[in-house]
């Protein structure tokens, strides 16, 4: 079945009606040659995805009739929050594409006292619209049913406070040797119900000062392992996403 997607929030999805303009609207006649009544699926990225039928075509848009209502299936049961310390030149945009591949629920970019990167306001903000642009044309190719925010930078300290209401959380700290992801995972296994929420911090290139990982663990915040290697800023993210998402049974 095509999916296709529409911007949820210009309210595109009004009454159990959508239109579809610009290029998909040409895609769908020209190319495809649909025709009223064949059918499509549409996402908004609210984590739905509407059945709906062809109604009507006019010059550049397409008029669908929504059947029926389902929750997207590509999305985890987890939501999966990645902190990740600002990276040198463009890492981060590897960070955010792979793991919306990946599942992740949204990014926060952090700065710590080993970030080299250190962005004035104006910049971040640009550099924040770009990821979330990468975020947007990740989903959309992957088929996810949103579209995961990337939020602003933002200090270790405030970073800590919202891993804090984070059903579990994670440093991944590689001076850690006695407490493995995989461990901490399965005794935590039942609190991971649908919908909650699990935080993973990564460290910069420098790594995490044991400062910064006194102060998570004095927050309750536990370091875990990823194991005997030393994962360079950008892979580690990758591997603490695809164990969160192994061990709670979204690889399904
Ligand atoms: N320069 C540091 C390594 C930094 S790796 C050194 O050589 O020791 C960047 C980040 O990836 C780390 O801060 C940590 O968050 C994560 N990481 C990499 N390997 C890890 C491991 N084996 N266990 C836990 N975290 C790891």
């Amino acid at each position: 079945m095509p999916r296709f997607f529409v911007d949820g929030s210009d309210g595109a999805v009004r009454d159990d009606r959508i239109t579809i303009t610009g290029e998909d609207a040409r895609h769908i006649s020209r190319s495809l040659r649909m025709k009223v009544g064949e059918r499509l699926d549409v996402s908004d990225f609210s984590g739905m995805i509407y059945s709906c039928e062809i109604s009507s075509f006019t010059e550049d848009s397409v008029e669908l009739s929504v059947i029926e209502r389902k929750l997207c299936e590509s999305e985890p049961s987890v939501k999966v929050r990645i902190f990740q310390a600002l990276p040198k030149g463009d890492k981060l945009d590897t960070v955010i594409q792979k793991c919306t591949e990946l599942g992740a629920f949204d990014f926060t970019p952090v700065l710590t006292s080993r970030c080299i990167s250190r962005p004035d306001d104006k910049s971040a903000k640009k550099k924040c619209e770009r990821w979330q642009k990468i975020s947007a044309e990740a989903a959309k190719q992957c088929g996810r049913g949103i579209i995961p925010a990337v939020n602003e930078v933002c200090s270790f300290d405030k970073a800590l406070a919202q891993m804090s209401q984070c059903t579990l959380a994670l440093v991944c700290y590689e001076c850690e040797d006695g407490n493995s992801v995989r461990r901490h995972i399965e005794s935590n296994l039942s609190r991971l119900t649908s919908g909650s929420t699990v935080a993973i911090f990564i460290g910069p290139e420098g790594g995490i000062a044991p400062e910064e990982a006194e102060k998570a663990q004095s927050a309750g915040i536990v370091t875990v392992s990823l194991g005997k290697r030393i994962l360079r800023t950008e892979t580690a993210p990758l591997f603490a996403l695809s164990a969160v998402m192994l061990l709670t049974g979204n690889c399904e």
